[in-house]
């Protein structure tokens, strides 16, 4: 980590003042070095980190309510949430997922399908060839609102293929069924009516099919912050906050010589805000 560390900043240092994308580029490297051993020191603090709740009183959140059958269709990419099963997919063919759909996974568990991040957390450590403890369960705690400190990160997945998929490259990439899906039924394709199912081969009685999500997503993503908004507002969770935060919270604001303000806004937004 050190050499990879020292070569950068010296790679940085030597770049023309021309050269402004690479800088960013390398900086952001940088950043997420930085982040890296963050996390690591987090899981060497409190190694239970890895089996139970960062802020106790989430204990019982979702431990109780674990739906297998919810787990199996995420673990076999049948959601129905083409993003969710596409990236389960590629997760599976490639062993490495980027930073963000990584996020929507565990939100995807966490929220509409309320799964304990747990058993979620073992399954993805099997699949990244990049398993690094303190990370991963740190951010598995993080996205599934248990450290108590973070601000509760929802991703939609839907809008994520929206802003992130539009044309349908990466879904179409890693779903063979979403080939013959037309453009106007990409975000939705269980919405498909009949007529156009049969057009496109993925009817009931086809082998390519479409699966109809687990749940419906709103409702489900709202009960789902309604009940840990519930229990965030209780005295006792709210009194063992301190706690997490003097435990768990960065001493000091990071910054590498040249982090720009883009940059920091980014690595709040990632994680790196206690
Ligand atoms: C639920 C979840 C689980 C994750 N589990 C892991 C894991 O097991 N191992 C892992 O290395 N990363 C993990 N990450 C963080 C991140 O997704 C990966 O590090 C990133 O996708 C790696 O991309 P890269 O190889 O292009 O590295 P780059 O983006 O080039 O970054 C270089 C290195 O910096 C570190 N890094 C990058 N992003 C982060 C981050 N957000 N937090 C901390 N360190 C970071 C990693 O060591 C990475 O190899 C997880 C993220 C989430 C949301």
């Amino acid at each position: 980590m050190r050499e990879v560390v020292q070569m950068t900043r010296a790679y940085i240092d030597e770049l023309p003042p021309q050269a402004s994308r690479h800088r960013a580029g390398l900086q952001a490297f940088m950043s997420r070095l930085y982040w890296h051993c963050h996390f690591i020191q987090k899981l060497e603090s409190e190694p239970e980190i890895e089996w139970q709740n960062m802020h106790r009183g989430y204990d019982g959140l979702r431990e109780e309510s674990f739906n297998e059958a919810f787990f199996e269709a995420l673990k076999n990419a049948k959601t129905g949430w083409p993003m969710v099963d596409a990236s389960v997919v590629m997760l599976r063919e490639t062993g490495w997922l980027n930073f963000r759909m990584r996020a929507m996974l565990v939100s995807v568990a966490a929220y509409p399908l309320w799964l304990h991040w747990q058993p979620v957390g073992e399954w993805l450590a099997t699949q990244f060839l990049d398993y690094e403890p303190g990370i991963h369960w740190s951010q598995l705690q993080m996205q599934s609102g248990t450290t108590g400190i973070n601000t509760t990160r929802v991703y939609n997945p839907i809008k994520q293929a929206q802003d992130h998929d539009p044309q349908g490259l990466f879904v179409r990439r890693w779903l063979p069924a979403m080939r013959n899906v037309p453009d106007s039924w990409l975000f939705e394709p269980w919405k498909m009516p009949d007529n156009v199912r049969q057009s496109t081969g993925t009817d009931a009685s086809s082998p390519i099919q479409i699966c109809t999500p687990l749940v419906d997503l709103s409702s489900a993503t709202r009960s789902a912050k309604e009940r840990l908004h519930m229990l965030r507002k209780n005295d006792k969770v709210r009194a063992g906050k301190k706690a997490v935060i003097d435990k768990h919270a960065s001493r000091k604001t990071f910054s590498t010589r040249h982090t720009s303000a883009k940059s920091q806004a980014a690595s709040s937004q990632m994680g790196f805000d206690f």
